[in-house]
Formats: C-alpha cells, sequence, structure tokens
C-alpha cells in the first residue's frame, strides 16, 4: 500500500514533491535536532488522489492518519480526545512552491465546549483558553465552512469598543465566553450546522478544506501568474500546537536572516508579545522590531540568533523563519529561502560568494532573470524632489521603486484602469490575497496598517512592485473612495508619486530618471556573462539605446532596423519621391539623397559599436507606410511634388494592399526595386570605408535580407549585391569584409534552410512574424482572443512572449539541422522579442543557437537567463 503519511522525522529537505516545501523543512528541521513541535505530513499525493477521485478521505487514508495520530498521542504523552492533557494541533497546508497566504492553516484543533474548560483550568488561565477557542471558531469557520472573516471580525470589533477594550490580549475570560458563544452562533446561523464538538471529525473536514482549498480562486491566480502546474497539490502539515498566546513570556513572529528589502547581513523581521499566529502579519497589532526582543526575553534573542545563524548556514541561502516562544521556550515553525527584492537579490548572492557559502553558479541560479530588470527602474529626478510637495513621509519602504499613478481604494478598479492603459496605485487599509490582481495591476501599493512582512509587503516584494507599508497617518476610507492626510485630503483619481525605498509620497506626478547600477549587480553580470554560454546582442539603432545595451554588456547588435531613417522630414520626402516616381533615372536621384543620409546613420552606429558586430537589416516594411493618409497631407505633398493629387490617390491605391502584413514587403521590395537594396548595402559598405580609412576601424557589417521564402530570392539579390559591392571597392581600392545572411521568418524558409545555407553566411529567426505565420495570428490583432486562449488552457502561454516549443519551436529546430547539415559552421541568432525572455532563451540555448538579441534593457535578463541554462545544462551532463 502506498504510504501517505510521514511523521516529520521520516522526511527530509529533498522530500518537497511528496511532502511540499513546509512539510520538507519541518522534517529537515526536526532532523537537525532544532526545536520543532512534532507532528506530521499528509503527502501532496494523497491530496491529488483525493482531489481526482471522490472528494471525500479514503478508510486506508484515515487509518494511516489515525495511526499517526497515535503516535504524536505517544510521543507529546497528550490526548486528542481529550482524556488526560489535550493534545491540541495546527492544520498547515504546504505545496511544493511557497504560495504565501494562498491557502490556509487552522490552529487549535481539537478544542470543544467540554475541553477548553479542562484547558483552562489546567493552565489557570480562562482568558488563554477562550482565546485559543474564539480563534478556532473563525478559523474554522472560515476555512471549513466557508464564513467570511468578517462576521467574526465585526463582531470582535463591536464588543471590543462596547466594552471599552483596545487590545486583543485585553479581554478577560468573560469577555472571551461571551464571544465564543456569539462565534457558535454565527456558525449555527450561516452554516446551519453547529460547529463540530469531535476533534476527529474536526480534523478530518480540516484536512479536506486544505486539499480543496488547492483549488480555490486566489491559488488559482497565484499559481497563473508564477507559472506553477496545476496538478502537484499540497500536503497537509498536522503539529503539536505551541501557544505564543499564553502570556507576557509567550510570542510569535516572524524573521528573515537577512534584510529582504537591501540585502543587508543583518536579522530582520517583527514579533507579538503574548499573540498567536498571524497576528504579526494581519496588521491588527502593529508589531516590535526583532532587534527589541533581546530586552524583552534576552535568552530567547539569542538563541533564535543562534538558530537562524544556524538555518543559513545549513541551507545556505536567506531564510524566512516563523517562530513562536511559549512560556520563554522558542519553537521554529516554519523555515523556507526567503523572496526577496532585486536589488536584495543581487547583494545577497554576492555576499554569499564572498563568505564562501556558494559558488558563482549556485549565487546566478537564486536569481530571478525578470526581477532583474526592477535594478533598472528609475528613480525620482533630484530636480523634481527638491520641489516635491509630501503627503507623508511615515511609511515604510516595503518594496523599493518610483511610482507614479492615480489613486484607487479597491483591487476592481485598479484591475479596470490599469486595463485601460492607465498607471494605478492602490491605497488600502491593509491588503489581503482577495486583492492579489489589483495588486499585480498596479504600479504602487500603499498601506496605512500592517508591517514590513504585511501581506501587501511580502506580496509586493515577491512582484517587484513599489510598496509603502503602515501608513499610519494616512486615514484611508476604502468606502467613501478618499483619504486624508495631514496636509489635506485626497480622491478617487487624484495622482501621487511613491517612493517605495523610503517610504514616501508625494503629491502630483514626479520626474524620473534611470539610475545607475550597484556594484553588486555589476558583479552578478560579470559571473552571468563568463557563465553564458550564448552571447546576447541587442536591438537597437540609435546611438543612445546602443550606448545602453553596451552598458550592459552586450556583444554587438542583432538587428538595426533601416526603416526609421526614412522618417526623418528631409528624408521621408526623397523617400515619397521614390516611390511616386515611374522613371528609374527619378528614383536613383531620390536614393541618391538618401544614400547620403543612411551614411551618417551607419557612420554613427559602427563608431559606437567599435568591433563588435552589427546585422543591418534592409528595408522591412510594405511602402504605403511611407505615405500620408490625410487628405490635408496628401495635398500638400502633390504641391511639394508638383504633382497632381489625383496623382497621388491613384499611386496610394496602387499601394494599397488587403493584407499589408502578408504583402509586398522585405525582400519582395527589393526582388522589384533592386536599386533599392543596393543603396542600402553601398551606404553600409561606404561607411565601412570612410570607417575604415578614417580611424582604422575594421567592421564587418552583416547585412540582412529579410522575409525570405525562396531559395532564388536570396540568391538572386545577395549576387546582385556583391557584384555591386565589389566593383564599388575596387573602384575605391580598399577592402572591407562583410556577411550576407538572411532573416529567418516564414516556415517555407525553415523548411528549406539546408538550401538557404548554400548561399547565407548567416541565419537570424525573427520570432515575431515566424510567430505570426506559423499560426496564421495577426500580432497586431492576436491579443483579445490570445488571451482567453490562455486562461481557458487553450494555449499554455502566448507564443508571442515565450516560445511555442511544439509549433514555431520544432520549424525553428529543424530548420538549424538543416542549416547546419549544409554549412556546420554557419552563425545563427535570434532577434525577434522572445530573444529577451527567459524561457524561450533555455529554449535557444539547448538547441545550440550561437546568440539571442533582446532590446537593450533587457539585455541583463538574458545574460542571466542565459548562464542558467548552462549551468542547468553542465549540472545534468554530470
Ligand atoms: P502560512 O503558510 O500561511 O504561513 P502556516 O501554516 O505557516 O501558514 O501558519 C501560519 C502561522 O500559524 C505560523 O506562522 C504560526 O505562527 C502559526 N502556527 C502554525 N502551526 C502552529 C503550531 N503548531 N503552533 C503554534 N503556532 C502555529
Ligand atoms: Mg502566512
Ligand atoms: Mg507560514
Amino acid at each position: 500500500m502506498l504510504k501517505q503519511v510521514y511523521q516529520f522525522d521520516e522526511g527530509n529537505a529533498d522530500m518537497k514533491d511528496l511532502l511540499g516545501g513546509k512539510g520538507a523543512n519541518l522534517a529537515e528541521m526536526t532532523r537537525l535536532g532544532l526545536p520543532v513541535p512534532p507532528g506530521f505530513t499528509i503527502t501532496t499525493e494523497a491530496c491529488m488522489s483525493f482531489l481526482n477521485t471522490t472528494k471525500e478521505l479514503s478508510d486506508e487514508l484515515k487509518k494511516e492518519i489515525d495511526e499517526h495520530l497515535s503516535l504524536l498521542e505517544k510521543k507529546t504523552n497528550k490526548s486528542f480526545e481529550g482524556d488526560k492533557d489535550l493534545l491540541l494541533v495546527s492544520v498547515r497546508s504546504g505545496a511544493k512552491f511557497s504560495m504565501p497566504g494562498m491557502m490556509d492553516t487552522i490552529l487549535n484543533l481539537g478544542l470543544n465546549d467540554e475541553t477548553v474548560e479542562q484547558l483552562a483550568s489546567l493552565t489557570e488561565d480562562e482568558a488563554f483558553a477562550y482565546d485559543c477557542y474564539r480563534r478556532l471558531l473563525q478559523m474554522f469557520g472560515n476555512v471549513v465552512f466557508g464564513i467570511d472573516m468578517q462576521y467574526f471580525e465585526n463582531y470582535l470589533t463591536f464588543y471590543k469598543q462596547k466594552h471599552g477594550v483596545k487590545l486583543d490580549s485585553d479581554l478577560t475570560g468573560d469577555d472571551l465566553k461571551s464571544i465564543v458563544t456569539e462565534f457558535k452562533r454565527i456558525i449555527l446561523e450561516i452554516k446551519k450546522k453547529p460547529f463540530p464538538q469531535s476533534a476527529k471529525e474536526q480534523l478530518h473536514l480540516a484536512i479536506e478544506a486544505v486539499f480543496h482549498s488547492w483549488n480555490n480562486e486566489r491559488a488559482h491566480i497565484y499559481r497563473e501568474l508564477n507559472r506553477i502546474p496545476d496538478d502537484i497539490g499540497t500536503a497537509v502539515n498536522i503539529q503539536l500546537m505551541v501557544f505564543g498566546n499564553s502570556g507576557d513570556t509567550s510570542g510569535t513572529g516572524v524573521a528573515f536572516t537577512r534584510n529582504p528589502a537591501t540585502g543587508e547581513n543583518k536579522l530582520f523581521g517583527e514579533y507579538l508579545i503574548n499573540a498567536q499566529g498571524e497576528d504579526v502579519v494581519a496588521g491588527i497589532r502593529t508589531p516590535e522590531p526583532i532587534e527589541k526582543l533581546k530586552n524583552d526575553l534576552p535568552a530567547v534573542y539569542e538563541e533564535f540568533t543562534r538558530l537562524a545563524h544556524l538555518l543559513e548556514q545549513h541551507y545556505r541561502d536567506m531564510q524566512d523563519i516563523e517562530f513562536t516562544v511559549e512560556k520563554g521556550k522558542l519553537y521554529i515553525l516554519q523555515t523556507r529561502n526567503g523572496k526577496r527584492t532585486a536589488q536584495a537579490s543581487v547583494k545577497i548572492a554576492v555576499d554569499l560568494v564572498e563568505e564562501g557559502l556558494i559558488q558563482e553558479e549556485d549565487a546566478l541560479m537564486t536569481l530571478n532573470p525578470d526581477m532583474i530588470s526592477h535594478l533598472l527602474h528609475p528613480e525620482f529626478s533630484k530636480v523634481a524632489l527638491e520641489k516635491a510637495v509630501k503627503v507623508s513621509d511615515v511609511g515604510l519602504p516595503a518594496s523599493p521603486g518610483s511610482a507614479v499613478g492615480k489613486i484607487c481604494f479597491d483591487a476592481a478598479t485598479a484591475k479596470e484602469w490599469a486595463a485601460q492603459g492607465e498607471k494605478v496605485i492602490l491605497m488600502r487599509q491593509e491588503t489581503s490575497p482577495e486583492d492579489i490582481e489589483g495588486m499585480v495591476a498596479s504600479e504602487a501599493i500603499v498601506t496605512s496598517r500592517g508591517g514590513m512582512t504585511s501581506h501587501a509587503a511580502v506580496v509586493a516584494r515577491g512582484m517587484g512592485t513599489c510598496c509603502v507599508a503602515g501608513c499610519s497617518e494616512l486615514e484611508i476610507d476604502e468606502f467613501l473612495k478618499r483619504v486624508v492626510y495631514p496636509g489635506g485630503q485626497l480622491n478617487e483619481g487624484d495622482v501621487i508619486s511613491v517612493d517605495g525605498s523610503n517610504g514616501v509620497i508625494y503629491l502630483g506626478e514626479l520626474e524620473v530618471e534611470v539610475t545607475e547600477t550597484s556594484h553588486y549587480f555589476d558583479t552578478v553580470m560579470a559571473w552571468a556573462k563568463k557563465h553564458a554560454r550564448l552571447d546576447v546582442r541587442m536591438n537597437a539603432e540609435t546611438v543612445s539605446d546602443i550606448k545602453t545595451g553596451l552598458y550592459f554588456g552586450a556583444d554587438g547588435i542583432g538587428l538595426i532596423r533601416t526603416e526609421h531613417m526614412f522618417f526623418g522630414a528631409e528624408r521621408l520626402i526623397q523617400m515619397r519621391r521614390f516611390i511616386l516616381s515611374n522613371s528609374y533615372i527619378e528614383r536613383e536621384k531620390a536614393l541618391k539623397v538618401i544614400l547620403d543620409y543612411q551614411m551618417d546613420d551607419f557612420k554613427e552606429i559602427f563608431e559606437t559599436l567599435n568591433d563588435l558586430p552589427g546585422v543591418i537589416r534592409l528595408l522591412d516594411p510594405p511602402l504605403h507606410e511611407f505615405m500620408p493618409t490625410k487628405e490635408e497631407d496628401i495635398v500638400l505633398l502633390a504641391q511639394e511634388m508638383n504633382v497632381s493629387k489625383n496623382e497621388i490617390e491613384r499611386r496610394l491605391k496602387e499601394l494599397h494592399e488587403v493584407n499589408p502584413m502578408l504583402g509586398h514587403r522585405g525582400c519582395r521590395l527589393g526582388m522589384t526595386y533592386p536599386e533599392l537594396y543596393i543603396m542600402q548595402s553601398e551606404a553600409i559598405i561606404r561607411s565601412a570605408i570612410e570607417m575604415k580609412r578614417e580611424t582604422g576601424l575594421d567592421v564587418t557589417p552583416e547585412i540582412m535580407i529579410p522575409l525570405v521564402g525562396t531559395t532564388k530570392e536570396l540568391s538572386e539579390l545577395k549576387e546582385k549585391i556583391e557584384l555591386y559591392l565589389d566593383a564599388l571597392m575596387e573602384e575605391e581600392d580598399i577592402n572591407v569584409f562583410y556577411r550576407i545572411g538572411t532573416m529567418i521568418e516564414l516556415p517555407r524558409a525553415c523548411l528549406i534552410a539546408n538550401q538557404l545555407a548554400k548561399t547565407a553566411d548567416f541565419f537570424s529567426f525573427g520570432t515575431n512574424d515566424l510567430t505570426q505565420m506559423t499560426f496564421g495570428f495577426s500580432r497586431d490583432d492576436a491579443a483579445k482572443y490570445i488571451n482567453e486562449y490562455v486562461s481557458k488552457g487553450v494555449l499554455p502561454v502566448d507564443p508571442f512572449q515565450t516560445i511555442d516549443k511544439d509549433g514555431v519551436g520544432e520549424l525553428i529546430k529543424t530548420a538549424v539541422e538543416k542549416g547546419r547539415s549544409t554549412t556546420p559552421t554557419i552563425k545563427i541568432g535570434v532577434c525577434g522579442e522572445l530573444g529577451g525572455d527567459p524561457t524561450s532563451i533555455e529554449f535557444f540555448d539547448d538547441i545550440n543557437l550561437d546568440y539571442v538579441s533582446c532590446s537593450p534593457y533587457r539585455i541583463p535578463i538574458a545574460y542571466i537567463a542565459a548562464a542558467q541554462s548552462t549551468i542547468r545544462r553542465a549540472s545534468n551532463n554530470e
């Protein structure tokens, strides 16, 4: 029979698939001899078989749970049915990947009307016993019976107000008794069923509820956002309760072994005395910083510091630890690798290597490539800050970044506005898992309650979104949709600027500027470059973009688009003259002028690139894109060209195409007007010649012919260009080395790649067009239905964002194999958007491309992804 339950001392950290992250780490810590309350874990397999079959606990599973419960009773010398010292447990969910706040936990399970009295007399603390019971009723009512937490919370608030009690911990035994009575009434009224008095029944219902919670809406959304599979299930941990709510030498807290916002190597956390469970993160009372524990409970503080260090050394990464103190005794309830901001992630990676704890390769693997882009986020400009008016400066810097946006007070509005292209800032008293979609859509999150480990703070750091938490001087009214601050009032839709690095909020829109990268970032990038097998080039054509790309270490340019070079006012006229004229001579004249302009551009590019390679794509878009559409512009053009308006309109009609993306563009233009491609090639080579003469610099231009679908297109154009260029170099009596290759963006080109490789000096995959042509999706219109396809599971991902391995990927793979079968050394790269996507980069590395190319700001991401891919392949081959 399949084993479905494991005692903590039967597992270890490598069993995350089966025991979930929480369970595997509880087992590992038990093995290490840490003070972990004993317990057992029901496997993720048990969860999946529950969800895939009757959705009831099978008799075998119940029996196995019973056996482990007896074992736990023996270990603790307590009894679950309450005939001697009472055994209370927590029921804790825990999937393989941590899903903060997404699944539900129940504490103090096992209490009922009788045993609560027993607990009260045993501990001589009625308030404590009834506090545990009211918490159980609340969590059980919510998680198992699906009753909105608000019913309980509202009553609690009402009761405290009525009796003039400020804090939960000030409630007396009698207070809590009547609260318990009311909570039971709420359950009966809403669920039409009493709270179950049998401890076993409570346990079974709780386990089923945790299993079911795998499929709740919040969990689905979180998994979708984080690309966690839907079929791995959650484990359930059943663990002896320890009580942080049993007096002034008890408490509960969470701490990171290093600062998760900055990476500083210093314990960072919060705790509350006389509190239980989620009190710290729920923002009910404002928690104390961990350093204060040194005064409150010095021995506990010292012990905690020691264990935190030990855990960090053992896991060789920054840890996020949950702990509880019961009457002066410390217990560790959870540890995991801590989530951190991008800024912290590079600092911690570099520090851990310097401390000798890990190797460069390990450090690179801890980074999230997509998050690295947050490090390149701009900051508010110094000039703007000098004049800025503050809304508040008392908030906590919970997640760095500088954001500007319109404020709104609920997640639905945030989502709606963002969908319309607005930048929004979500303001809430505190956030909860229901707000997740609104948080994702927001530029920044601001809360008036809660600490550095509140829901808002943790989630924002995880997403790399700017966040200011616990901004207590703001009176946020979610109902009236306004916020009162010391200097006035703001309403929904007003614009603010939020600085998550220092917790300051400003009125109106502040200007932003790009920041310099840190020493840690630079170090990590140098490692990535060193370890990545793939080269990373940039897609760029302006000098400032090229400089940005070079700053991030690009190995050259993978795509220089030449069409923008035709758009300056004077050039556009010449281009239009070229398009409108009927005679070869006229066209030649127009091209001569354009040639001079193009030379200026190319020289600038070559000079900036120095000796790095650059791929220049010859003109690609259909000609109508260069023509005016508005009536008045057409009239103007007619005057300028000295032709009739009718004449222009006639030509426009000729140029009109039903499907321009499938039309007269790419090399098809070159086939019709070879002089166009020859002019561009001449400009390229003349610029290279001038560079060589003026500076001695040897550039090797790579000329790329787009949209090739037949061998003839490539061979004819290449031959024409070569003939011309050879004559030119002979005339100039100088030699420049150049290559002529092709962009592969049609399925047909993939299939004849062996023939194309006979002519082409290089291949570069244009993944945008190739995806469009393979699926038959118009990339300009497809967003409408692609999102729907992805959410319904028709497509696993948007193929314009992440490679469609089975279709487009297979075509690329075929083309690579065919191309190399003709010319084994042919250089092959990717220059579409997918060149900057980590998952796609891993695929391109696996099929042995030579380089990827992406926009300059994605280069760091691409490098990290490429390095991780190389490291992963090496470790797979070991
Ligand atoms: P989450 O995954 O949402 O963090 P947990 O299962 O870690 O949920 O439980 C939340 C909190 O409940 C813990 O941080 C801890 O404070 C408290 N808790 C859980 N189990 C126990 C226990 N056995 N004894 C005391 N407190 C517990
Ligand atoms: Mg939690
Ligand atoms: Mg936890």
